[in-house]
């Protein structure tokens, strides 16, 4: 695999989620993420979140980080913030913006605070199919 490969996951079910993503976009480009390719979108139901939930958005993208994972998850929360997601709320619920960094540059982590590669990127089909447009060859 290109040990220089970034890949986020996004996903999202509330508020304007495709606006939320864009903007989102701009604050990462800001903050010296080079973006590359992003996937199309996915609509996938809200599995195991509270009823009623609304589908889900997700996209990949793929794109070039020149700092540390741990100064990317920063980036990445404070975007998550910035979409109007509360800091703490449960696992499996609603939210206006998620984003999961799924590789970055062939490092590894292993804290609940950042695990790099993403534990469950394998088993998630709203990772994998973005994946295969954006990145067939991690698929290989
Ligand atoms: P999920 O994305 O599995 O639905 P959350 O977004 O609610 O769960 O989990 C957020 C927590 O996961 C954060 O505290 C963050 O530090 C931690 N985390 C661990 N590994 C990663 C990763 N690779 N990408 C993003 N967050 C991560
Ligand atoms: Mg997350």
């Amino acid at each position: 695999m290109d040990e220089k490969i970034v890949i986020l996951s996004f996903g999202g079910n509330l508020g304007d989620v495709p606006r939320t993503f864009l903007n989102a976009l701009k604050g990462l480009e800001q903050a010296g993420f080079r973006i590359r390719k992003i996937s199309s979108a996915l609509r996938n139901p809200a599995v195991g979140c509270e009823p009623g939930a609304p589908d889900f958005w997700n996209w990949a993208v793929r794109g070039e980080w020149d700092g540390t994972p741990e100064e990317l998850l920063m980036v990445t929360q404070a975007l998550e913030v910035a979409a109007g997601r509360p800091h703490e709320h449960p696992h499996w619920h609603s939210r206006t913006l998620d984003i999961d960094i799924i590789f970055c540059n062939g490092e590894t982590r292993n804290t609940p605070e950042l695990t790099i590669p993403h534990p469950l990127w394998r088993t998630r089909n709203f990772v994998l199919i973005p994946l295969r447009e954006i990145a067939p060859e991690i698929l290989c």
